[in-house]
């Protein structure tokens, strides 16, 4: 399979990157560290005109610590930089276990948190090469009009796939978001449309510059467990991210978070309540299990089945919220 013709845009700041944006109207797919685009690429998923490498714009690179402030963290920070982090490990638990499980060593030197966090939803309708998809019938998602998942709904299902969005989640972290109109923050809890085929809440020739974990989650336990074909490299199929603070009693505040099962990473409701003022045992883990598999909404978009998946939820989170619980 070879990568569409496409011309190379190589901006040296984000004023740029949004210049070019604007010039070239919405014929521009951003490249950060291409692990996911460029094989879609490779699929005619994408065919743009441009291809605009964001990766030589210093400014958002890099971990910074900011005093009492929280954690600043630029989109094209490779996930291995987060993984290396002794700062994060300790601090922000759930970030760091979450992304040590994202593909693989090579993978997570190239891909990004900013990409991870925009990663495009998967189905596997969708992501095959162009012969199968015509030979099977495009799809909603791509050139078709019929749902292969839903036939006869006129939604995509497609399944938001990334290992960092639901530890973010967990952490309260929020986003900033540059464009045309200037910078905006965003909460990531508000950031995924939970649509298969317009995933994010990004307007035209915006992008994610920067990532935000506050200093009030900073600390807290963390776990993070997913379910995948293989286990030394693979998507999610389904994935549970659990944060707690506790200080030797009861849980004092907590977050649960599902991923691979929905359109959208998404908050478990109800899980922060089941948690608060409890200890951490059987009988609560047991709780958030049922509230997390009852959040996840898995349909025949892999080649598991979605009654398998969503079981792999109630038990994950029943695991992370026990592994959370022993972590330092
Ligand atoms: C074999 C294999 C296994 C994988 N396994 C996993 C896995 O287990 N877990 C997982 O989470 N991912 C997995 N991935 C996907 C991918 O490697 C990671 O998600 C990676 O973090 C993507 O980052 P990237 O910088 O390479 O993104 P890119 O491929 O560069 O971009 C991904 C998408 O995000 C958009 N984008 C990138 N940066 C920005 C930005 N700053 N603002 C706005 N839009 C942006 C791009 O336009 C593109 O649509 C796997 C990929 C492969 C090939
Ligand atoms: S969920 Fe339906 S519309 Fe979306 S990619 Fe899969 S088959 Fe296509």
């Amino acid at each position: 399979m070879t990568l569409p013709v496409f011309k190379l845009l190589r901006p040296r700041t984000i004023e740029d990157a949004v210049a070019n944006m604007l010039e070239h109207s919405t014929h521009v797919s951003i490249l950060a560290g291409g692990t996911d685009l460029l094989p879609s690429m490779k699929q005619k998923l994408f065919s743009p005109d441009y291809v605009m490498d964001i990766r030589g714009i210093e400014d958002m690179h890099g971990i910074q610590v900011r005093a009492g402030m929280g954690v600043e963290i630029g989109a094209l920070t490779p996930l291995s930089a987060i993984e290396d982090s002794e700062y994060l490990r300790r601090n922000y638990r759930v970030l760091h276990e979450a992304v040590k499980t994202v593909a693989s060593p090579i993978l997570r030197n190239m891909g990004t948190l900013g990409g991870n966090i925009c990663l495009d939803t998967r189905c596997v309708w969708y992501n095959q090469s162009l012969q199968w998809r015509r030979s099977c019938g495009f799809c909603i998602k791509k050139d078709g009009d019929l749902c292969h998942v839903a036939p006869g709904g006129k939604k995509c299902w497609a399944t938001f796939s990334g290992d960092a969005a639901p530890a973010l989640l967990c952490l309260n972290a929020e986003l900033e978001i540059v464009g045309p109109v200037g910078v905006r923050r965003m909460a990531i809890k508000d950031f995924y449309t939970n649509v298969g085929d317009k995933r994010m809440r990004l307007e035209p020739h915006e992008m994610v510059t920067r990532v935000f974990l506050p200093e009030s989650t900073k600390g807290w336990k963390g776990s993070y467990l997913k379910l995948r074909l293989r286990g030394s490299i693979d998507y999610p199929l389904a994935g549970v991210a659990v944060a707690i603070r506790q200080n030797g009693g009861p849980v004092e505040a907590a977050r649960v978070a599902i991923t691979a099962v929905n359109p959208a990473p998404l908050l478990v409701p109800g899980a922060e309540n089941a948690l608060i003022g409890k200890q951490i045992n059987e009988a609560t883990a047991t709780v958030v299990g049922d509230l997390a598999a009852k959040t996840a909404k898995p349909l025949t978009t892999s080649g598991l089945t979605p009654e398998y998946r969503r079981e792999m939820v109630r038990v994950y989170a029943k695991r992370a919220v026990m592994a959370a619980g022993a972590s330092s």
